[in-house]
């Protein structure tokens, strides 16, 4: 165990912003994920997408206030015929991959009949690796963490480019075997379970259908660059306890240049909203070199009049990899490490804006 990771709970700033989390570590409350098993699906699964949708909206105002009542004290119900919200999700998530708009590039592909679309993934979900990640931030430590092959983001300096952009990169899980993982590192010892990559994004279905067979009351945590599309948020929303979002950019333009993307800050932005309406937030912004004025100060700026009761971790660690490593005169003002004096600029301005926010190493 990281000393750090204990200390961090001794601070009351973080129990208090992660108080629900904090309270699932200690079985106070149950996990989202679980509670969402209890709410009945009375509509049959086989009904238009439409309906389905309606019935979503209106099940997920039932499972708010469910989440509410079981966190005051009120006691679980279960469901009558065992059809759930959470299978209601399930059947979405695989009619949203039939046509797919898991992110906002929208590509339409029939990944369930085996068509690919841009991330080249198709039906099936890879994990290049799962374990007890002890790199993460204090709170998290020692999370039970997946990285999924593949990714919705093409960014320059990606420091995951062997997993990231090669879609078969390590071993096919259905969601049984990511059930099966996933209960393993809690076992093992892990205080969440942790979906990232490449981007967890792509692979809302087979996460999703996973927490149909998951059983353990233990935090789920969504890692991601947060490109997905409304309809795949929405799914989502309501099954993450934590969220561990990348906020890089501070406007569309460097978004476009350096992540291959559009419309990045209105999607993003919107992803934190939804992210920070239905769960505890910790945003990670990694400081570019260059790109303080355009990017760092708009994002906390953003970050303190939006979500003032998130963390943030201000990341020092940015290194000119991928394809800024091998064309730099391509991305001049990338094409080094940020320097002290950024890293500076940004922890000062992040302390006059007033945001809670630490590093990690
Ligand atoms: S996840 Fe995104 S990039 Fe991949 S096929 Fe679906 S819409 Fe396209």
């Amino acid at each position: 165990m990281r000393p750090d990771a204990v200390r961090a709970w001794r601070d009351q700033e973080t129990v208090r912003r992660l108080s629900r989390y904090r309270d699932i570590i200690d079985g106070k409350r149950i996990a989202k994920y679980l509670l969402a098993k209890d709410i009945s699906c009375e509509t049959p699964l086989d009904d238009s997408t439409d309906t389905l949708w309606k019935v979503h909206s209106q099940l997920h105002d039932e499972f708010v206030g469910y989440v509410h009542a079981v966190d005051a004290g009120e006691p679980r119900h279960e469901t009558e015929d065992g059809r759930s919200f959470l299978h209601l999700k399930n059947e979405l998530a695989w009619r949203i991959l039939r046509e797919c708009h898991f992110c906002e590039r929208r590509c339409g592909s029939d990944r369930a009949s085996g068509q690919t679309g841009w991330c080249k993934l198709g039906p099936e979900s890879r994990v290049s690796s799962a374990f007890l990640h002890t790199g993460e931030e204090a709170p998290l430590v020692p999370s039970g963490t997946i990285f999924f092959s593949s990714c919705c983001l093409s960014c320059a300096f990606c420091q995951n480019e062997d997993i990231s952009t090669n879609p078969n990169a390590g071993m096919p899980v259905s969601a049984e075997d990511l059930a099966k993982l996933a209960e393993r590192l809690g076992q093992d010892g892990a205080i969440n379970i942790n979906y990232v990559g490449g981007d967890p994004v792509p692979n809302t279905h087979t996460i999703i259908g996973s927490l149909i067979h998951q059983m353990s009351n233990i935090t789920q945590l969504w890692n991601s660059s947060m490109y997905g599309s409304s309809e795949a948020m929405a799914l989502i929303a309501d099954l993450m306890d934590v969220w561990l979002p990348d906020f890089k950019y501070g406007n569309n333009e460097c978004a476009k240049r350096l992540s291959g993307v559009d419309d990045y800050f209105d999607i993003v932005s919107r992803n934190h909203l939804t992210a920070y309406q239905n769960g505890e937030v910790i945003i990670r912004h990694l400081v570019l070199p260059n790109h303080l004025e355009c990017c760092t100060f708009p994002v906390l700026e953003w970050v303190t009049e939006n979500l003032p009761d998130c963390m943030v971790n201000i990341m020092a660690q940015y290194r000119p990899e991928h394809r800024v490593r091998r064309n730099p005169d391509d991305y001049k003002e990338i094409s080094r490490r940020v320097s002290t004096e950024e890293m500076k600029l940004a922890f000062s301005k992040a302390e006059d804006l007033g945001i809670y926010w630490r590093t990690v190493s």
